[in-house]
């Protein structure tokens, strides 16, 4: 099949739409600006392509970005360190969770003010109207569904109907699923949701495997995803601006992976920078650690403190400044 890019609106890069109409949530991550809560790692599903590393998946872990946190009070301090706008909830399901999902988003409104954004991620399974209602009054802006469950239309319907919530659908786009993903966007239009996001699929270490023996490979010329997926996109993308009224979105994983992720490495580099660490342009924070007899000083780069064992050291803006290189600072 032919496809006219010229009619989808975007980038490759940064992403394509059938209509100019992104959901609210994605506007605040393509700058970086969201704080990714990883709320538990439990889901009930199994899905061939998930990405969710096996030292998350199925554990019953809490994460913001890449800091595991061990309750919501640490989790506010966090967000509030990295300077974050908004926040997306994903997992696992977090509706597995959602007590925990509710105290989550009542803190966060509560410390960030009513305009910070959250949306969150389920499959639906236990989308259940006490569930939605519950996650509405504690605040929640936007939920996204990702169908795995037969009826998930009457999850979104209930969530339309029941709730104030924006409501969407979320799915990965791949060669041979082409067509469930028609059949997905026409049931979210139907049942009422504002949008559907298609989701470059990502080919990395957790989901390998299962991807290989389904006969899907990696893409040369797009690192990490797999082969004929944005072609598949292009393809689902023409379909829905032909076929529904429902704006359609896809984001590439390039975009999300680098740069969404360098923008919010920035932002938490430049809000919680020592006064000796110096910010690079990819986001992490370099500075000179020097060994002085039993003293441990620290220097910004291009200082060489004499007569002391010294090197740069450079480090994600993470609490802990885990060090990943480190060479002499003194020639
Ligand atoms: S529902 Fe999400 S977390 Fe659970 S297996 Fe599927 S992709 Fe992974």
């Amino acid at each position: 099949m032919a496809i006219r890019i010229q009619q989808l609106v975007g980038t490759p890069v940064k992403g394509l739409y059938s209509r100019p109409e992104p959901a609210a949530g994605c506007s605040l991550c393509y700058a970086g600006v969201k704080a990714v809560i990883f709320v538990t790692g439990l889901c009930d599903d199994s899905c061939f392509y998930c990405p969710v590393g096996r030292d998350r998946l199925g554990h019953d872990v809490f994460y913001v970005n890449e800091e595991k946190v061990e309750g919501v009070e640490e989790l506010v301090v966090e967000v509030q360190r990295i300077g974050a706008q908004g926040a997306s909830i994903t997992g696992g399901d977090p509706l597995i969770a959602l007590d925990r999902v509710v105290e989550v988003v009542k803190a966060l409104k509560d410390a960030m003010g009513p305009s910070f954004h959250i949306h969150l991620y389920t499959s639906g399974r236990y989308a259940t109207i006490e569930a939605l209602r519950a996650l509405d009054r504690a605040g929640l802006d936007e939920i996204r569904f990702h169908p795995t469950v037969d009826g998930f239309e009457d999850r979104i319907r209930l969530a339309v109907v029941h709730t104030g919530m924006d409501v969407g659908v979320e799915i990965p786009i791949a060669p041979r699923i082409v067509e469930w993903a028609k059949k997905v966007i026409l049931a979210a239009w139907r049942s009422g949701a504002k949008f559907v996001n298609l989701n470059e699929m990502e080919f990395v270490e957790p989901n390998a495997r299962g991807l290989l023996s389904r006969g899907y490979r990696e893409s040369r010329d797009r690192p990490f995803t797999v082969e004929g997926s944005y072609e598949a996109a292009l393809e689902v993308l023409e379909w829905a601006r032909m076929n529904t009224g429902i704006p359609v979105h896809f984001c590439p994983a390039s975009f999300k992976d680098s740069i969404q992720t360098r923008n919010r490495l920035r932002r938490a580099a430049s809000l919680d920078r020592a006064w000796y660490e110096r910010q690079t342009g990819e986001g992490t924070l370099e500075w000179v650690e020097a060994m002085c007899e039993d003293a441990l000083l620290y220097a910004p780069p291009g200082y060489c403190v004499e007569g002391c064992s010294s090197r740069l050291v450079e480090s994600y803006p993470t609490r802990d400044r885990k060090p990943r290189i480190g060479e002499e600072a003194c020639d």
